[in-house]
């Protein structure tokens, strides 16, 4: 067994359960990609068991704190096991559900979702690729399924060294799926979707949009980033009669526009558009509309704190935006799913652009990812997705 020692003090994050250990902590040692070590503090105290990453910043990550636990194939398989149960007791009004959840559920790098039968992977670290075979043959026992599809094509895996795939890991078939998410039915491809097919951590916001439409009786509305159009199919439910999805992505505007067929509401209370948020928010702007209610929900503008500042100004002009296209009563449900923006950061960009509107609102809710993609209280960088539900004055 290879031994990493630490530099004096950098144990301290170890000791607090924070499960990365960074190039510059490590004083001496080494091992191979995704090989098992033991990590020690400068006096050879025992500090974890973790994967060695020989070409990340993250140099190592853990997979133990407890010096009596082995890391094989038992490991894996227990790890995995409560993960799942753990599952079925959280509220989760769907078929599709983030089974494993990275560091939240002890296993570094390893992404897992279940879309109805099938389960979507994505293996991150050097040591989630390691042990694929083993992760592979724990998951199938212990979900009872017999298909997995890899989607380790995030680009953090070339921050690893490790290749891109996208590909029947075991067994295969059709990748088309369709989910039931609160009352509605959605589809998706695992081999072609966003991330693993689907956003599953917007579920709950998506049904609280619908409730929140209803209850402030909006019409018009406009569903910023749409993706597939989960807040569109939401703001029908909710009784809108003129919704438009935006997205740059025509693939997803195309399954937008099925998925209200699908859930049977009137194609004509519903518009796809193909087209940058920014440059619609401006057109519409100009032309003097008015809306409603407006979701936003961007990609990812600052992955790490290094993009803090030119994500913020990026936040703050369409969330300015946004605020000036609302009518006076209307609603702002907006999202940052950046792990580089906390969530204190968040709320003053989104007062910044009202400043800059002007337009003041009440904040309505604060919310996160669903419960399937938890957070847990030794590892602060999970948490990522925030959002706000604003009511403009
Ligand atoms: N709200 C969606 C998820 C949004 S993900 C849901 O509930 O499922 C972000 C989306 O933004 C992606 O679909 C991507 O295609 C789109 N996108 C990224 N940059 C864009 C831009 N500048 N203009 C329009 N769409 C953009």
């Amino acid at each position: 067994m290879k031994t990493i020692k630490l530099r004096a003090g950098k144990e301290r994050s170890l000791q607090r359960r924070h499960p990365w250990v960074f190039e510059g902590s490590i004083a001496k040692g080494g091992g191979d990609s995704g090989e098992t070590v033991r990590l020690e503090s400068t006096e050879g105290e025992f500090l974890g068991w973790a994967a060695f990453s020989p070409q990340s910043l993250i140099r190592a990550r853990v997979w133990s704190f407890d010096e009596a636990e082995r890391i094989d194939a038992a490991f894996f398989q227990r790890r995995i096991a409560a993960a799942i149960a753990v599952r079925a007791r959280l509220p989760i009004a769907s078929n599709a559900m983030r089974l494993i959840h990275g560091e939240a559920d002890g296993l570094p790098g390893l992404v897992v979702d279940r879309y109805d039968d099938v389960l979507s992977v994505q293996f991150s670290s050097a040591g989630t690729e390691r042990w694929k075979p083993v992760i592979a043959d724990a998951l199938l026992a212990a979900t009872g399924l017999t298909r997995i599809f890899e989607r380790s094509d995030a680009n953090v895996r070339a921050l690893e060294g490790l290749p891109e795939v996208r590909a029947w890991l075991r067994g295969d078939g059709p990748t088309e799926r369709t989910i039931q998410e609160h009352q509605w039915q959605l589809t998706l491809d695992v081999a072609e979707g966003h991330k693993t097919g689907y956003y599953l951590d917007q579920r709950d916001n998506r049904k609280k949009f619908a409730d929140t439409v209803r209850q402030y009786g909006c019409q018009r509305v406009l569903n910023c980033f749409s993706y597939t159009g989960g807040f569109s199919v939401a703001a029908l439910a909710g009784g809108a009669t003129d919704v438009t999805s935006v997205d740059s992505s025509g693939p997803s505007l195309a399954r937008a526009t099925a998925h209200v067929a699908l859930n049977g509401f009137d194609p004509a209370h519903h518009k796809a558009l193909d087209a940058d948020v920014n440059a619609t928010l401006r057109q519409a702007l100009q032309n003097g509309e008015r809306y409603d209610a407006i979701v936003l929900d961007p990609p990812k503008f600052a992955p790490t704190a290094a993009h803090a500042e030119r994500a913020a100004r990026a936040y703050k002009d369409i969330n300015r935006l946004a605020l000036k296209l609302l009518q006076p009563g209307g609603l702002l449900f907006t999202f940052s799913c950046s792990g580089g923006i906390p969530p204190d950061l968040f709320h003053k960009i989104v007062a910044g652009a009202g400043l800059d509107a002007p337009a003041d609102g009440f904040i309505l809710d604060r919310v996160g990812a669903t419960p399937d993609h938890p957070q847990t209280i030794c590892f602060p960088e999970g948490e990522y997705l925030k959002g706000l539900l604003i009511l403009k004055r």
